[in-house]
């Protein structure tokens, strides 16, 4: 499989605070992230709120610019698109689609809104298409004069993946697609997205804190903390085994309760660090069980370990080919993979 969406060593900084006494801090929200996604693939993001996940997927979407680093779509970096191409390309669906659909618009209108900014076609292709694709996500034709706010949140969430997949993109960015939803309309919403991703080829970057999702739908996962991805791999090593002490928690922490078994108990120490501040050397050590004192002074470098890449000293020798993937900068918390 070929790589349709690459980031290589990604930076996003903002400017945070700041008044006439104080000088606003620097906000590290993406601190040296590279991965590939092969067409085809479903790439799941996961991590704690302020991780840094979100800003991740706003950037492959060419809405925050990278402060370093690029995002390249089919081998382009999507700087250079034409806004109204990238948009034809790659699309986003989010997480509340109360908020992400206007209200005043009939959901004919709302799902040709791509066909519309990207111009060129006649108004009857684009009601064709439109209406095939309502076709494709399951909606009833006699709903295409309806408004927002005559439908259920499934409904509506139905609307918002007509129109990112009108234009018949190349890569969806979801972001927590189905967390706004009630729990039986979460599977049908799923279901969709995978029936979707078969019959049209899709490629999805899967942003989502909900870990039996990510293990419903992905093919690959990437932990990401503090900006920087700490493990990556099949969804099979990094949920079921995972090596890093942060996927490890992380998982623990999210275990679904059995029957007869009292649910765990929070395992995380201390709270999220300040990310205009982060902690130095490996930004998990004041949370980390398995801390040395060199993880307080040198950020690990990504390790191959089995199918996964992990950034973590516990590692250092123990990693496949004893190869540090990374070894010019200790940042990158994570490369790509084959
Ligand atoms: Fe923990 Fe050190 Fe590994 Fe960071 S590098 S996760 S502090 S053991």
């Amino acid at each position: 499989m070929s790589g349709i969406l690459e980031v290589q060593e990604l930076r996003v900084q903002f400017k945070v605070g700041g008044s006439l006494l104080a000088k606003p801090r620097t906000l590290h929200a993406i601190n040296g992230v590279s991965l590939s996604v092969a067409r085809g693939e479903v790439l799941s993001i996961v991590g704690e709120s302020g991780c840094g996940k979100s800003t991740l997927a706003r950037t492959m979407l060419g809405i925050e610019t990278p402060t370093y680093g690029r995002v390249l779509l089919e081998g382009r970096p999507i700087g250079d698109y034409r806004r109204a191409d990238l948009a034809a390309k790659i699309q986003p669906i989010f997480q509340d689609p109360y908020s992400s659909l206007n209200p005043r618009k009939t959901v004919h209108d709302l799902i040709a809104m791509p066909l519309l900014v990207r111009g060129g076609m006649a108004r009857r292709e684009i009601s064709r298409l439109v209406t095939d694709t309502m076709e494709l996500v399951g909606l009833p034709r006699r709903m295409m004069h309806s408004y927002p706010s005559a439908m259920s949140g499934g409904q509506r969430q139905r609307v918002a993946i007509a129109r990112a997949i009108v234009t018949r993109p190349e890569v969806i960015i979801c972001d927590e697609p189905t967390s706004a939803l009630d729990v039986s309309v979460q599977a049908q919403i799923l279901n969709l997205l995978d029936d979707l991703r078969r019959q049209l080829n899709l490629t999805y970057i899967f942003i989502s804190h909900d870990l039996s999702v990510v293990n419903h739908i992905s093919d690959r996962v990437a932990v990401i903390y503090l900006g920087r991805i700490v493990e990556i791999g099949p969804v099979e090593d990094v949920l079921h085994n995972p090596r890093h002490p942060y996927t490890r928690r992380l998982r623990a922490s999210t275990l679904e309760p059995e029957r007869g078994v009292r649910l765990p108990k929070p395992v995380f120490q201390g709270g999220f660090p300040d990310p205009t501040n982060p902690p130095a050397g490996c930004h998990y050590h004041p949370r980390c069980s398995e801390a040395m004192p060199v993880c307080q002074t040198a950020a690990p470098g990504a390790l191959r370990v089995g199918h996964s890449t992990v950034a973590c000293h516990m590692f250092t020798g123990l990693a496949d080919d004893d190869e540090d993937l990374n070894p010019e900068s200790a940042q990158i918390a994570a490369g790509q993979e084959t």
